[in-house]
């Protein structure tokens, strides 16, 4: 089996981008006999202000969100980043081999810059703890989302720098993007820009574990152009193309298919059609969700076990880390 990692941070609930995206490929590789680890990423999550309390129950909810998306605990490691101490530890040793000029390309910065005006020290430090949170694992295959391909360049840079100097230690990790053309979901409200949890707007979005109602709503509120064919042309429709998308990619039906049975039919009631669709689709997540999220002696458990698990193979790697760059102890 090969090592896998990857991560979610537990700021909002799960959004269609991040299962399409991300979530569903985790658990396929579960699925499939890979070696996966997990994480909740609540150490990215602090890099912009978060409200604690907020915080706390979204480690929770997102514990559950991932259970109900089919994410097993006894087939892989699922863990909250901040309960193994090595990822901050790696996170500074790996900061020491990169520049500000290099963490100061990053495009995540300029996005950010848009929501807030005082970008943290630990924004810039954010892919490199991504890169301590996937080397401290040896990981070789990073299922993520087309946002992150950046980011995993500068793990693998990251990863060539530290053999080159202390001798080989890290594989070069490697990024597993959904191919398909939902790899990168936009948000309904604004087409040019992608679907995320932080987006001030919550019609930006449709979430896992929202209401029917909610999804009738945000399909039929989906800003789209004033043609009313459906059709999927990415680049000039890039709104409606977004609905055939989430469509086509909930139900398996290919995006042709789609289009092929929607001919005549004008947009606003396409968005209804549609929306009725994915409505079903979700139904029996949200209920496992619900369900879940009233177990929270369960939650807790399922953390501390995956957190013990984690920690072993962490500790390993750091204590030969340590040792090659000079601090550990001499053995
Ligand atoms: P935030 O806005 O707080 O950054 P996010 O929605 O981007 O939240 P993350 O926790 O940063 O969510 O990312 C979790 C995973 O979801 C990543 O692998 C990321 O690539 C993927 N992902 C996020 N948004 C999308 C999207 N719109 N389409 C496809 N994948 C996405
Ligand atoms: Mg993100």
């Amino acid at each position: 089996p090969r090592r896998i990692l990857s991560g979610i941070q537990p700021t909002g609930s799960l959004h269609l981008g991040n299962f399409l995206g991300a979530v569903q490929k985790w658990v396929e590789l579960q699925n499939s006999g890979e070696d996966a680890f997990y994480s909740i990423a609540d150490l990215h999550a602090i890099t912009v202000p978060q409200d604690p309390k907020v915080l706390q129950n979204g480690i929770f909810e997102m514990t559950a969100s991932l259970l109900a998306c089919g994410i097993d605990p006894e087939k892989c490691v699922l863990f909250q980043q901040s309960k193994v101490q090595y990822h901050t530890q790696l996170c500074w040793v790996l900061a020491s081999l990169t520049t500000m000029a290099k963490l100061g390309q990053q495009a995540q910065l300029r996005e950010k810059r848009n929501i807030i005006q005082e970008l943290s020290t630990a924004l810039y430090l954010y892919p490199v703890l991504q890169a301590a949170d996937i080397l401290l694992y040896k990981a070789t295959l990073v299922p993520v989302g087309e946002d992150q391909i950046s980011h995993l360049n500068l793990a693998s840079f990251l990863a060539k720098t530290f053999n080159k100097r202390f001798g080989n230690t890290f594989p070069e990790p490697q990024a597993f993007i959904n191919e398909d053309s939902s790899r990168r979901l936009k948000s309904l409200r604004n087409p040019l820009s992608k679907m995320s949890k932080s987006d001030k707007d919550p019609r930006s979005r449709i979430n896992l574990f929202d209401s029917p109602e909610d999804i009738l709503l945000k399909c039929k509120k989906a800003v789209t152009d004033s043609i009313s064919a459906v059709e999927y042309e990415p680049e000039k429709r890039p709104g409606i193309s977004n609905l055939v998308v989430i469509h086509s990619s909930l139900t398996g039906r290919p995006i042709d298919t789609i289009c092929q049975e929607v001919v005549g039919m004008q947009s606003g009631d396409y968005k209804i059609a549609m929306a009725n669709e994915i409505i079903e689709v979700l139904r029996p997540l949200r209920e496992r969700f619900n369900q879940l999220i009233n177990e929270p002696a369960y939650l807790e458990n399922v953390l501390k076990v995956g957190a013990l698990r984690a920690e072993a193979q962490a500790q390993e790697t750091w204590q030969d880390v340590s040792r090659k760059i000079g601090i550990g102890r001499n053995q």
